[in-house]
């Protein structure tokens, strides 16, 4: 049925971007993982900035609440609706602007793959600095959104780098633009760092602008099987010493690979029975080799080396495919920490343990970031125990010194969990800014602050 609020969305959008039929809503309204799931009043996608402001006024005037979408690839359920939300979908704002070489940047619509903006700034020598595996579905609004990590942190940091301006539109339909990229600009509040990271809390983000990277072809990339996380640090820490031109170093550990090789019908990388996997990825502009084979002759370990792209992509795939994999078995719990280096041997032994603790039946796949001790603690098989394993967890990260999110953010996942990682003052603070900026709670509700 269209009622008023639809009627006056589709004379901004136009009829057929106003989703009402359940059939057609339904891919917005469930999570990559399938754990968090709502259902939506209606998707709405407008086309442009000037759309996105008119849409919230109309939902504003309405008070009808609204859930911003870009490629719904986020891992903690902050861009599906709960309680009938409109969820306003960015993927149609989706163009390219033209490159500028000299500063390095490009300025595009929030709601363009990841992939698109790869391909097109590749072209000229330039790249993005930030990547991940969901890189065709993930929108460049979506990544600044939840400060994406990815793959290169170790290099060229989070997604708070790469953006060197955005516009957005506040909960009232207002706009602000601050697309001028300028390298050196100390005028006052930062809006553009603090709407990084605000996961839809604070405003639609409806352009980005991109500082770009150098485009560095020549790569090299090496998986070293390992006897456990100990091992997996001494190398990486001979390998960070010695090679400047590091770009990655992603761990997992054989049971995960076990579930990918099976999944995928992959062969093992290497043989034998290793516990922990170190993957590591050099770039340079020529010869992203010769410092990573030098330092690989100090390390004592079976070892792999792709340098041919096809090659190179088939060892990723072992990194890349734990989350498929993962989600083929089951639905996940997915907790993201950061646990501090001196810590992680300790918590990787530790945390499967934990876990059958909270629930005798769940079963812990680690895989994650090394080099920013960034783990991402999948446990399946936890139905109805979700509570107990998240808190098991996530208590033990912060009693480590740890964070309880180091890039997928806190969406609704856990909103209930903030309190582990931010202090009382500064949930009171974060609660000022949303308020002041959406004093009717209208853009994501539920998502990043605990109720209260
Ligand atoms: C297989 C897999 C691997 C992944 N690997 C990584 C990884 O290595 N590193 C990493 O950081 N993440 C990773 N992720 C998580 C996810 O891809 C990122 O969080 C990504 O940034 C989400 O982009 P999206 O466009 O899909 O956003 P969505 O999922 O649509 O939204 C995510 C959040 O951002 C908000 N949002 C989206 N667009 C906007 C906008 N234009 N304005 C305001 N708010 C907005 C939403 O409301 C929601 O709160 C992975 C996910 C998958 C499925």
């Amino acid at each position: 049925m269209i009622d008023h609020v639809e009627a006056a969305l589709s004379s901004i959008v136009g009829a057929g971007h106003v989703l009402v039929a359940p059939d057609v809503r339904a891919s917005y309204e469930t999570d990559w993982t399938g754990r968090f799931h709502g259902t939506a009043r209606c998707v709405v996608r407008p086309a442009s900035t000037t759309e996105v402001a008119e849409v919230l006024r109309v939902c504003a005037a309405h008070a009808a609440n609204v859930v911003v979408q870009g490629g719904n690839t986020g891992l903690v359920g902050g861009a599906v609706p709960s309680q009938g939300e409109v969820v306003l979908s960015t993927t149609r704002l989706r163009w390219i602007g033209d490159v500028d070489p000299i500063a390095a940047q490009v300025t595009v619509g929030a709601g363009v793959p990841l992939s698109a903006v790869q391909q097109h700034v590749r072209r000229l020598g330039l790249d993005v600095a930030v990547d991940l595996a969901p890189r065709d579905s993930a929108t460049v609004g979506g990544l600044v959104a939840t400060n994406a990590g990815g793959e290169r942190v170790l290099r060229y940091g989070t997604m708070r780098r790469s953006v060197a301006g955005l516009s957005v539109v506040f909960a009232d339909g207002t706009v602000a633009s601050r697309l001028s990229g300028l390298p050196k600009d100390n005028t006052g509040y930062d809006l553009v760092g603090l709407l990084t990271g605000s996961e839809g809390t604070l405003g639609v983000i409806t352009e980005v602008r991109l500082q770009l990277v150098p485009v560095l072809r020549s790569r090299t990339v090496a998986l070293l099987a390992l006897s456990g996380v100990t091992d997996a640090l001494s190398a990486m820490a001979v390998i960070k010493s010695r090679v400047s031109i590091l770009e990655a170093a992603e761990l997992f550990f054989a049971d995960g690979l076990a579930l990918v090789c099976d999944r995928l019908g992959l062969p093992r990388p290497v043989p034998g029975g290793h516990e922990a996997y170190l993957l590591v990825e050099t770039a340079d502009r020529e010869d992203a080799s010769a410092p990573l084979f030098a330092a690989l002759g100090n390390i004592p370990a079976e070892i792999v080396v792709a340098e041919d792209p096809v090659a190179r992509q088939r060892l990723w795939r072992y990194r890349e495919a734990h989350a498929e994999a993962i989600s083929a078995v089951g639905i996940p719990i997915k907790l993201d920490v950061v646990v501090p280096l001196a810590a992680l041997t300790e918590f990787v032994a530790q945390v499967p343990s934990l876990v059958t603790k909270a629930c005798s039946a769940a079963r812990t796949v680690i895989f994650g970031h090394l080099n920013e001790g960034n783990l991402h603690v999948n446990v399946l098989g936890a139905g109805g125990a979700e509570p107990a394993v998240e808190s098991a967890v996530l208590e033990y990260v912060a009693a480590l010194g740890g964070s309880i999110s180091g890039e997928h953010g806190i969406g609704r996942a856990k909103a209930a969990y903030l309190s582990l990682s931010r202090t009382k003052e500064e949930i009171t603070a974060m609660r000022a800014i949303k308020r002041a900026l959406d004093p009717t709670g209208l853009l994501n509700p539920g998502v990043l602050l605990p109720p209260g």
